[in-house]
C-alpha cells in the first residue's frame, strides 16, 4: 500500500505547492503507515523532492504530456496509482489540480476531498478538514471509501524539509491521443503568475482607468509580485480577464495581498480569504474591505502608491 503524491511542474520547474503536497503526503503516509511515492511529469530535476521526504520518485518524461491536458494527466496518475497500489492520492488545489483530481477519484472509485487544509484528524474514520462556503467556514469530511483522493489547499500545510536518500524510477507511459487540442496561454503581466505568487498587488475601479496601471505594475515589480484586479476592471477591458480575482475569478492564496482602490465586495473577498496578510489602500474609510484587512491605509492611491514605491526602492 502507498500514498501517491502528484508533484506538478510548469516548464519543468516545480511549483511551491508541489513541495507543500509532498511535505503533506509524507505526513499522511506516516499516519496510515504506508510508503510515500511521488509522481512527476516532465520535471527537470525530480530528485529535488528528496528534500521533502520523497523516498521514491517516479519520473515520467513524455513529449505528449508537455502541454497540460486534464484527461491525459488523470489517466497517467490513475495508471501510477494502480501500479503502486495507492490507497490515497494527494495533489494540489490549483486550477489544474482541481481539474484533474475529481477525474482521478472517479476512475479509482475513490472518495474525494478538495480544498483540504490539514492532516487527517482521524484515520478511522478517515476525516479531513476542508474549506467550505467560499472559504468562510470549514467542514470535517469523512471519506469512507477504501481509496481516497485529496486536493490540498495552497499555503494550508506549509513546506517542511525532511531530507531522505531517495530512489528515482524513470517510467514511460503510452499517452492515448485525447483528441483535445489545447493551447497554453500563460498570462503573466508582472514577472510572476497569480497562482504561484507570494505577493499579489491587486487594483480596482478606484484606479479610474487603464492608463493608471503603470504605478500598479511598478509596485508589483519592486515587490516581485503578480498583478491582479477586481471583476469590473477586467469587464471594462482595463486588464486581462486572467487577472480577475474573486468568486467568479481566480482564487489567491498568497502570503501578502495588497488591494488598492477595491471596495471589498463579498464576491471579491471570496477569492482572497486564503491569503495570509491583507493590506488595503482606499480613500474611503468606510470601504468594507477595511473590515477584512490586517493593515489599512486610508488615502488616495495616486499619492500613497508613488510614496510606497519610493520608500520600497530606498529600503
Ligand atoms: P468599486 O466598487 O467601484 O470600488 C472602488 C473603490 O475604490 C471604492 O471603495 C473607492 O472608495 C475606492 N477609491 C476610489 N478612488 C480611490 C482613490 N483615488 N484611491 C484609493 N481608493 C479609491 N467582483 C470581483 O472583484 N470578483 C469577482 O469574482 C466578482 N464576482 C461577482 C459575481 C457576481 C454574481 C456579482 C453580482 C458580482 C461579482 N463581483 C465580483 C462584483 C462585485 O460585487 C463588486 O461590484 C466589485 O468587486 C467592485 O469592484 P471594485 O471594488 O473595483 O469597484
Amino acid at each position: 500500500m502507498s500514498v501517491l503524491v502528484f508533484a506538478d511542474s510548469t516548464d519543468g520547474k516545480f511549483k511551491k505547492t508541489s513541495f507543500e503536497v509532498v511535505s503533506y503526503g509524507k505526513k499522511v503516509a506516516e499516519q496510515v503507515a504506508s510508503n510515500l511515492v511521488v509522481l512527476t511529469i516532465n520535471a527537470n530535476d525530480a530528485s529535488e523532492l528528496y528534500k521533502y521526504g520523497a523516498a521514491k520518485v517516479i519520473a515520467i518524461t513524455n513529449d505528449a504530456l508537455l502541454t497540460f491536458n486534464a484527461k491525459e494527466y488523470a489517466a497517467v496518475i490513475v495508471a501510477i496509482a494502480q501500479k503502486e497500489n495507492a490507497t490515497i492520492v494527494v495533489m494540489d488545489s490549483s486550477i489544474n489540480g482541481l481539474y484533474v483530481s475529481p477525474m482521478v477519484a472517479v476512475s479509482l472509485d475513490a472518495g474525494y476531498a478538495s480544498n483540504t487544509v490539514a492532516l487527517p484528524s482521524s484515520t478511522d474514520p478517515f476525516t479531513v478538514k476542508r474549506k467550505a462556503f467560499s472559504n468562510k467556514a470549514f467542514s470535517n469530511t469523512i471519506i469512507s471509501s477504501e481509496k481516497k483522493v485529496i486536493a490540498l489547499a495552497k499555503n494550508s500545510f506549509g513546506i517542511h524539509e525532511n531530507p531522505v536518500a531517495g530512489i528515482l524510477e524513470n517510467f514511460d507511459v503510452q499517452v492515448a491521443a485525447s483528441g483535445v487540442v489545447s493551447e497554453k496561454v500563460e498570462r503573466v503581466t508582472g514577472k510572476v503568475t497569480i497562482a504561484d505568487a507570494d505577493t499579489v498587488v491587486s487594483a480596482g475601479r478606484g484606479m479610474k482607468g487603464p492608463e493608471n496601471w503603470g504605478m500598479i505594475e511598478e509596485l508589483a515589480s519592486v515587490l516581485g509580485a503578480a498583478t491582479a484586479c477586481s471583476k469590473p476592471v477586467s469587464d471594462l477591458g482595463w486588464r486581462p480577464h486572467g487577472e480577475h480575482v474573486g468568486q467568479t475569478g481566480k482564487p489567491v492564496a498568497s502570503n501578502l495581498y495588497i488591494a488598492i482602490g477595491i471596495s471589498g465586495a463579498i464576491q471579491h473577498l471570496a477569492g482572497i480569504n486564503a491569503s495570509k496578510v491583507k493590506v488595503v489602500i482606499n480613500s474611503d474609510p468606510e470601504a468594507p474591505f477595511f473590515k477584512a484587512a490586517d493593515y489599512g491605509v486610508v488615502g488616495d492611491a495616486f499619492e500613497v502608491i508613488p510614496t510606497l514605491i519610493e520608500k520600497l526602492k530606498a529600503f
